[in-house]
């Protein structure tokens, strides 16, 4: 028997269609979606807009080498221009995340002609060879050794970054947020740091926004939520509104450094997928995605802050406009379970942190019963535990 070889824990419940911010069970029973397959929903399941024009493209011609040329190209590029930070003035499609922050290593290396990078404690840039060498869970990357030669300082420590910056690497990697090490934000000043050092030093800064990026956290891209910006910036997750796509984008100098034969990919670039990042652009900005994300998010937030409060196995909560943790105490996947029992599907981040990546499309109501159900979820195990601990 030929089986699906699984590797994510499995949640015991089968899912027949999504539309927008909810998912439906095979006994249409409806849940508030808040994992989004790890973030990538975020314009919604089944955005009607990003489908046409998918659809369209679909009837119309799905694959074509970048060696010859559609006019998707040049729409795909002036659509993303408008979201696209001054600082960069190339992009390149690619199908993963993973595969992203890989062609971002190779570039820096290019670039440099050195070879290390440097990574922050809680770190999480995805599984392949290159981007699990930046990855930090020990879990992950020691099974694979050796990986490239990445060294890791503590997260949000500036004084650790101002003496392992130095000369002989290639690149700094940083999320602005880490999404899947726990949702935490970078400081301020330690973004500013980390661009003024490496900008000194003369050492690249990749900043990875494949799970913060594209309105998630209330703005555009959280680069601007800290006015820093890379050299080279990674987006992927929820650009193509659920179709297998990401982005780097590259500083003038940079892009026009690389060349023919140091990079390709079969599939990236191809036209079902600027079709997909084409319309998705469209929606993030006719429909006034980040202002919609960070308006959400503060009603959530605010709800969470309130109900918190007074349960002890809550250790804290943060995040940014759609991307929400709440710390426990201890592993949170049987708060998870009862989550899902109430109709609200959320995921893990770090060791201990339920994480809210909710579409950008949850509205009031959505947010109050995620906030009632949270609620009773944190009470009811906070009471389980005070009763263990007592017997
Ligand atoms: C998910 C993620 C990746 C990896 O993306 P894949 O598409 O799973 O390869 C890299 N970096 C960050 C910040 C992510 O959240």
């Amino acid at each position: 028997m030929l089986r699906y070889l699984n590797l994510y824990g499995l949640r015991g419940l089968r899912i027949v269609r999504g539309y927008g911010q909810y998912v439906w069970d095979i006994n249409n029973r409806k849940y508030i979606d808040c994992h989004t397959g790890h973030g990538v929903a975020f314009l919604g399941h089944v955005n009607p807009r990003i489908v046409a024009s998918i659809r369209e493209q679909l009837e119309n011609i799905v694959t074509l080498s970048s060696s010859y040329d559609h006019y998707l190209r040049e729409e795909t590029a002036s659509a993303l221009e408008k979201v696209t930070p001054r600082k960069y003035s190339y992009f390149y499609l690619l199908n993963s995340g993973s595969e992203a922050v890989d062609f971002a290593l190779k570039v820096a290396r290019k670039m440099t002609g050195r070879k290390k990078f440097l990574s922050f404690t809680g770190a999480f840039h995805g599984r392949t060879f290159g981007a699990l060498s930046v990855t930090w869970n020990p879990k992950y990357r020691r099974p694979f050794e050796p990986l490239l030669d990445a060294e890791f300082i503590k997260f949000n420590d500036v004084s650790a970054a101002e003496s392992a910056i130095t000369e002989d690497l290639a690149a700094v990697i940083v999320e602005p947020i880490q999404g899947e090490g726990g949702i935490n934000p970078a400081s301020n000043e330690f973004m500013k740091a980390l661009r003024e050092i490496t900008e000194e030093r003369n050492v690249l800064l990749i900043v990875d926004e494949i799970q913060t990026g594209f309105g998630r956290t209330g703005k555009v891209w959280a680069s601007d939520l800290y006015n820093v910006y890379g050299d080279i910036m990674l987006a992927g997750k929820a650009i193509g509104g659920g179709i297998p796509v990401s982005i780097a984008f590259l500083r003038d100098d940079i892009g026009n450094s690389i060349s023919e034969g140091d990079h390709g990919s079969t599939f990236g670039g191809n036209l079902l997928a600027m079709a997909a990042v084409k319309a998705s652009v469209e929606v993030l900005l006719e429909e006034n995605v980040p202002f919609k994300a960070e308006t959400a998010g503060l009603r959530l937030m605010k709800g969470i802050k309130e109900i918190c409060r007074d349960i002890k196995i809550v250790r804290d909560f943060r995040g940014a406009g759609l991307m929400i943790g709440v710390e426990l105490r201890f592993d949170p996947k049987p708060v998870l379970e009862m989550l899902q029992h109430s109709g609200i599907l959320a995921l893990k981040a770090g060791t201990t942190v339920v994480r809210f990546l909710p579409p950008y499309l949850i509205n009031d109501n959505d947010i109050d019963l995620i906030i009632s159900a949270l609620e009773r979820c944190l009470s009811e195990e906070n009471a389980r535990r005070a009763n263990v601990g007592a017997s």
